[in-house]
């Protein structure tokens, strides 16, 4: 894992400097993969995509055109050592929304298409379900009002035309306990690299079983 340059951001409402560090390379070694399509990677970090001020709390996103300066770790170029220090002393570290952050992003209507907002509930499906699962189901927030509220909508925003939001809809559809529309859904997975999920979902899902799990 190589570092790459730093981004610098401002906050919209309170002109904080926020910084996001990016990555020059990564690999996917020691990655776990999810049915809910999430995949746990330790070398593979992803870049934020939004975040929320840590000083006045406002979520924004880190949009690409919302650069206002950059700098690369190296001691040796004057113009970014002083920029590092400068910013490593003003500036905040971008960090990735919680649970409440998520809950907060959508409930605010931050996204501003159906595809930020697919991107943000597939988040708060993430969180929630990896609340689930390192708690061994103790926690059982797969079955909770928000869990159920979040699966539903995001499936009415999920676009049929692209194989891996199929397979997302048929997850959710078996994790909401209609098995029956997700033997549907699957039925139109046909892309080779996504059959695999597929057959698991569809042995879990004449299992009856519900619950999100980790492809073996
Ligand atoms: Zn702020």
């Amino acid at each position: 894992m190589l570092p790459g340059s730093t981004n610098v951001y401002l906050c919209p409402n309170c002109s904080k400097s926020i910084l996001q560090w990016t990555l020059a390379s990564a690999n996917g070694i020691g990655a776990k993969y999810f049915s809910d399509g999430r995949v746990k990677a330790p070398y593979f970090p992803e870049t934020l995509r939004i975040t929320r001020c840590g000083d006045c709390g406002t979520i924004f996103w880190l949009d690409r055109e919302s650069i206002v300066d950059e700098f690369e770790d190296d001691d040796f170029r004057e113009e970014d050592a002083r920029k590092s220090a400068h910013y490593q002393e003003y500036g905040i570290w971008a960090e990735e929304l919680d649970k409440e952050g998520w809950v907060k992003a959508i409930q605010e209507k931050v996204y501003r298409n159906p595809k930020e907002e697919v991107y943000l509930r597939k988040k708060l499906l993430w969180c929630l379900n990896d609340l689930f699962l390192v708690s061994y189901g103790i926690l059982e927030t797969v079955n909770s009002t928000l869990y159920l509220e979040n699966a539903s909508n995001l499936i009415k925003v999920l676009e049929d035309n692209s194989q891996k939001d199929l397979l997302l809809m048929a997850e959710l559809h078996r994790n909401l306990g209609d098995f029956e529309s997700c033997l549907e859904v699957l039925d139109q997975v046909t892309e080779p690299d996504l059959l695999p999920l597929a057959f698991a979902i569809f042995k879990k899902c004449n299992l009856k079983e519900s619950k999100v799990f980790e492809l073996s």
